[in-house]
């Protein structure tokens, strides 16, 4: 399997060079020369396939013989060891939890899917790496956790000051060994924008070997694309049509299920769920893609004004508008009706979900009361576990709500960062001095 840029469709790389670099060296994201398709009859016989046999029937087609079996066996097994769950509430609604690995969000299905594979990589070619990664909150600490004392590879964390939760930022600033902290002085978009400017630039790049981890890298992307076949598995009535809502912001999540569909997995649509960052939802109305400065909002992780995974959207469907439109429905909530899909939550089903999952509730419940379907399947992506965002579930529901010890752990340690401006030359100089 070869992978080309979405900004040119001639420059086709191997899967090794797509994971090493992140992004393409003319700036454009990797995308699969094809999607593999699976057979009818694995679907049918999805039962009998672990989590992790689905996760290895997966990505054996994106990596092709690039690596060998023994070694995919030990890299999915390391990367895929904490289960999903799908938590049923009705006959039409259910729950994919996705917070049950390490940093409790689903970025750690991505990230770490990623970091084996780059370690196999480096190992190989005995080489140093020096990662960039740009975080609006979960993305960071699911790439830190990773790739944490890994031999070969340094790992810088970009975000944005003062913008990410409390508990975010102590998962963030309390690793040391190869794990650097820097602490932005700007939005989540100025971050990316740095580590973007990093990569084109030719004085940095190659001399560093640098390295992305964002969603844009095909590694991160390729093992969210197993957890919606192992929802489907876990589905009780497989003959309903299958609706799934994905709390989105930077659209890799969502991405990521619409290549499970086009390897076969019966979905008949997507919701991109938004909070107040509506570009997506404007694009999904009128075509047209306008990137904005992005807002703050509860669910923080989808803070983003410039999706990045929405030009692979657009290669999936050959930049078809109507196409796109066919597939996904996409909607805004803003913060207080999240709140009221937190107590709605709470109150029809006793189940306590984060403000991201809240607001693929909320969209959910929109699309199928205005199209009036009355049964399927439905399944909110629960991307993060409610414990993250205690402080705003409990004014809400006045409850007492617990944090995993793996969490707890974390919240008791020193925070480590180094403070910078969003000025590119600054980031420079100190990649060039500590990199
Ligand atoms: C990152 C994140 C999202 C958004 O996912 P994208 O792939 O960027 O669209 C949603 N919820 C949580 C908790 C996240 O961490």
């Amino acid at each position: 399997m070869k992978y080309y840029s979405t900004n040119n469709k001639q420059n086709l790389v191997s899967f090794e060079n797509a994971v090493m670099s992140g992004l393409a060296n003319d700036g454009g994201l990797y995308m699969p020369e094809t999607i593999p398709k699976f057979e009818k009859k694995f679907f049918n016989s999805i039962e009998k396939f672990s989590f992790q046999e689905i996760a290895l029937h997966a990505a054996e087609r994106f990596v092709d013989n690039e690596i060998t079996d023994s070694d995919l066996i030990n890299i999915i097994s390391t990367a895929v060891n904490f289960p999903a769950p799908l938590v049923r509430l009705n006959d039409n609604l259910s729950i994919l939890e996705l917070f049950h690995g390490p940093t409790l969000a689903f970025k750690d299905f991505g990230a770490r899917f990623m970091a084996k594979v780059m370690e196999h990589f480096v190992k190989k070619k005995n080489i140093e790496l020096n990662i960039l990664v740009a975080t609006s909150g979960d993305t960071g600490s699911a790439v830190a956790y990773g790739f944490y004392d890994t031999p070969g590879i340094n790992v810088f964390i970009l975000y944005p000051k003062g913008k990410v939760s409390v508990i975010q930022e102590q998962q963030l600033t309390t690793l040391d060994k190869n794990i650097t902290a820097l602490e932005i002085d700007g939005t989540f978009d100025d971050c990316q924008r740095l580590v973007k400017a990093a990569f084109v630039d030719m004085e940095i790049s190659v001399r560093k070997n640098l390295s992305s981890a964002n969603s844009i890298n095909i590694a991160r992307l390729i093992p969210q694309s197993f957890y919606y076949i192992e929802a489907y598995k876990q589905l009780e009535n497989k003959s309903k049509e299958t609706i799934i809502s994905v709390p989105s912001g930077n659209l890799g999540n969502l991405t990521a299920g619409l290549i499970a569909k086009k390897m076969g997995l019966p979905i008949s649509k997507f919701i991109g769920a938004a909070n107040n960052n509506k570009v997506f939802p404007e694009y999904i109305k009128s075509g047209e893609f306008i990137p904005q400065p992005s807002v703050q909002t509860l669910s923080n992780a989808m803070d983003v004004g410039n999706p990045s995974n929405l030009v692979r959207i657009m290669e999936l469907y050959s930049n078809s508008i109507s196409r796109i439109q066919n597939e996904i429905y996409s909607e805004s909530f803003d913060d207080n009706a999240t709140r009221y899909g937190i107590k709605e939550m709470h109150d029809k089903f006793g189940y306590i979900i984060d403000p991201h999952g809240a607001v693929g509730y909320l969209a959910l419940q929109s699309y199928v009361g205005k199209k009036n379907i009355t049964d399927y399947n439905g399944i909110v992506l629960e991307t993060a576990h409610p414990g993250k965002f205690k402080d705003v579930i409990e004014e809400e529901l006045k409850i007492n709500v617990e944090i995993p010890h793996r969490l707890a752990v974390c919240l008791t340690k020193q925070k480590k960062s180094i403070s910078l401006s969003k000025n590119y030359n600054e980031f420079k100089e100190f990649i060039i001095s500590s990199a």
